[in-house]
């Protein structure tokens, strides 16, 4: 009978845990917030974060390994170091001004240029990105090379990422290079995104409230659905125009914890 209380007990207890693990993201990645965030270090092994004085480098403690296993790649490779720019405020929701997902601290942007080989804090609150994309004649710029195929290809290939977002002519460099890569799947491609790409990792397992995103289309998708995309050269796909300030209804357990 005892045996039976503890094991009673036991059940009760693992039934309470998703309450009481305090960590987690909640709700989506464009209407949610953050819970017991983690602070990315402002440099590290294999990455700098840009821009520190948003304090838009708070995440999910997932999403925080996740970049520092990236940067520990890049480093071990003798690649350049990566930028890592934003991730999310340290309760998450939404941001004043930019983009309307990293809520939920499971979202991140790393920027496709390579840092100058000495940088300072200035030079990281002040340095400009680079586009990897020649929009006037619609092709890849000089600027996209062999570190940065590399930089996505490690990006991708980790299975914590639900996808990565990626302009179209870079997925299609992509499909080129990587011929049927099952993980080409996770990039995506999306417009706005030829001088930076944006990770976005799956839900952590034991985050409950944590909305997931519809699981990608198997197969590469450097087929017809890239081809379409390439063809939309005018961005009807994406909506990538002057956006309002966007105020999406957070979940309940947000909305005063974001305000606070
Ligand atoms: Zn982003």
């Amino acid at each position: 009978m005892k045996q039976w209380m503890s094991l009673l007990g036991l059940i009760i207890w693992f039934g309470l845990m998703p309450n009481i693990v305090a960590a987690q993201a909640v709700g989506g990645y464009a209407a949610g917030c953050q819970f017991e965030a983690q602070a990315l270090p402002q440099q590290g092994p294999g990455f700098y974060v840009l821009r520190a004085s948003r304090e838009r480098f708070y995440g999910q403690a997932s999403l925080i390994e996740y970049l520092q296993h990236l940067g520990n790649q890049l480093d071990q490779a003798q690649f350049p170091s990566m930028l890592v720019a934003d991730i999310a405020k340290q309760r998450g929701g939404p941001f004043a001004y930019g983009h309307r997902s990293h809520q939920s601290g499971l979202d991140a942007d790393i920027w496709l240029r390579t840092p100058p080989h000495t940088i300072d804090r200035h030079q990281l609150e002040t340095l400009s990105a680079i586009d990897m994309v020649d929009h006037a004649r619609y092709t890849l710029s000089p600027h996209f090379k062999d570190q940065q195929r590399l930089l996505i290809a490690l990006a991708a290939q980790n299975p914590k990422v639900s996808r990565i977002f990626v302009h179209p002519l870079i997925k299609q460099a992509m499909c080129k290079a990587y011929g049927d890569a099952p993980w080409l799947s996770r990039l995506r491609p999306w417009f706005g995104h030829s001088k930076h790409f944006h990770v976005r990792l799956h839900c952590p397992k034991d985050d409950i409230d944590c909305e997931p995103q519809a699981p990608v289309a198997l197969g590469t998708g450097c087929g017809s659905e890239l081809a379409s995309w390439i063809n939309d050269k005018g961005g009807t796909l994406s909506s990538t125009g002057k956006r309002k300030p966007y105020r999406p209804t957070l979940p309940k357990q947000c909305q005063a914890w974001v305000k606070q």
